[in-house]
């Protein structure tokens, strides 16, 4: 972690090139309580719009981020590296969604009423006040998306903290939705984890995080003072489970496409694999064989599948996973070397087993670890054994592996396919992977203080 206080300017690198992409100003220590201070004077005139009318307002962000997918597209290749169409395809579904779930909001914030023959009580969702809105870089638009669009409808006024890997997305971001709301409704803190803390001891009602786990433990800490409100949104280290009784080419294809997409920088990412002995051969064949049709490069290079790990010490990161785990027995199936600059060459490995790292901790890189196991219950065992819970994979017959699935202590389990829900479900993760949800109505309803208001008949 560089620090971030003394300097005036964060530069945005490349990471394919390392050229500088731009810079914008840190935000000093000492100006953050006037941040939060003048988020305080404006959250109550937009407090008063109400949903109706801050959606309405919200909603004029939707042809922005249509009309201009492909540039901030490009500005977050440059910034952190993924192929240009997933990032343009990134700030694009911000901006087709953004009508659903506006009218998802309204749905969930309208106050309710329950009566019971004798009472009648009305349930209100009312703003907290001011929301802090700290966010990673490895979805650099649709996290603070994710984060503030609630936040705002709810009727809090927001500073957004976006990740100093990727200053100039967040600075987009706030350019774009700051311009259709009052002053001092959305602001922007730029640094690193020290503006970080600083916003979070701050004078706010509520903090929404998403990020690693050791950030998050160290949010909850700092925010036990004053009961603050906390929404954490942590790390993974997802399992796929694959059943002897599993469409093996789908399993492959989906292990590879959700080990290396984003370069494995994805919270749901699939981290470990636990295969059942009787089909695990022809799994890492086709497996080890999908790997070698990934293109490693610069995104903006067309036909790059794979682009940079965010930065050196990330890249560092993953190379000790993979040195550790081949130092330790781990047999490599495909990449493993040839590794230059930030670039990673998607690895598969076999033969992982639990003392190694690349077993226990987040890797986030481009490797595909695989345990094969003796049968389902071994498999749900070990699938279990981490702290972590945000997502978990079943390939199997549809009957046998959603019966598994029930048996994974994970937020969000996907059975044959990926861990995203239907439209309405929650992104929710379990255990040490945070609490708080993304998305869904009871997502939206954490933004909001609930009060009750009680009338006899
Ligand atoms: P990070 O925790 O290092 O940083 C995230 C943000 O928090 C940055 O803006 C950073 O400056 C700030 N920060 C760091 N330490 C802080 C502290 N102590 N107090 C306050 N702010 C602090 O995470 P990252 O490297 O940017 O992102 C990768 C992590 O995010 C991975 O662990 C990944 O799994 C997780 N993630 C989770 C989800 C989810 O939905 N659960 C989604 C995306 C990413």
């Amino acid at each position: 972690m560089s620090s971030y206080s003394a300097k005036k300017a964060l530069r945005s690198r490349n990471p394919s090139t390392g050229a500088v992409a731009g810079e914008v100003p840190i935000t000093p220590l000492e100006e953050i309580p006037a941040l939060v201070r003048r988020a305080r004077e404006a959250q109550q005139s937009w407090e008063a719009v109400g949903t109706v009318g801050r959606c309405e307002c919200l909603l004029g962000a939707a042809h922005v981020f249509l009309d201009r997918a492909e540039e901030i597209g490009h500005l977050i290749t440059v910034e952190m590296g993924k192929p240009l169409a997933e990032s343009v395809s990134e700030v694009r579904s911000c901006g087709q969604g953004l009508e659903g779930e506006l009218l998802e909001i309204q749905e969930a914030l309208a106050p309710e009423v329950i009566e019971d023959g004798r009472l009648r009580s009305i349930v209100y969702r009312d703003p907290f006040g001011v929301c802090a809105a700290i966010t990673p870089w490895n979805f650099p638009f649709s996290m603070p998306h994710w984060m503030v669009l609630p936040a705002l409808a709810a009727g809090n006024s927001v500073i957004l903290k976006p990740s100093e890997e990727t200053p100039l997305t967040g600075q987009a971001y706030v350019d774009i939705v700051g311009a259709l709301l009052p002053n001092g409704v959305l602001q922007i803190a730029h640094g690193g984890d020290e503006q970080g803390k600083a916003l979070v001891r701050s004078d706010l009602d509520l903090i929404a995080f998403t990020g690693s786990r050791e950030a998050g433990k160290d949010i909850l800490r700092s925010a036990s003072d004053g009961l603050r409100r906390v929404i954490l949104e942590l790390g993974g280290k997802d399992p796929l489970i694959v059943l002897e009784d599993a469409d093996i080419e789908k399993a492959a294809t989906f292990a590879a496409w959700n080990s290396f997409r984003n370069a494995g920088q994805v919270c749901v990412s699939t981290e470990r694999i636990f295969v059942c002995e009787a089909v695990a051969e022809r799994f890492e064949h086709l497996l080890a064989e999908a790997s070698s049709r990934r293109v490693v490069g610069n995104g903006l290079k067309p036909g790059t599948t794979i682009g940079p790990m965010v930065n050196e010490r990330q890249r560092d990161h993953v190379l000790r996973h993979i040195e550790d785990a081949v130092s330790r027995g781990a047999r490599v199936l495909a990449g493993g070397s040839g590794h230059h600059d930030n670039f990673v060459v998607p690895t598969v490995l076999t033969g992982v087993t639990d003392e190694m790292a690349i077993a226990r901790e987040e890797t986030f890189g481009p490797v595909a670890c695989i345990t094969r196991v003796a049968n389902e219950e071994e498999a749900i065992r070990r699938a279990n054994d981490t702290p972590f819970g945000l997502g978990a994979v079943v390939f199997g017959s549809q009957e046998r592996a959603s019966q598994v699935a029930r048996h994974l202590r994970a937020g969000m389990v996907g059975v044959n396919r990926g861990v995203h829900g239907a439209k309405g479900a929650p992104w929710v993760g379990a255990r040490e992977s945070g609490y708080g949800f993304h998305k869904s109505r009871d997502g939206h309803r954490q933004f909001t203080q609930t009060r009750v208001v009680t009338q006899g008949r």
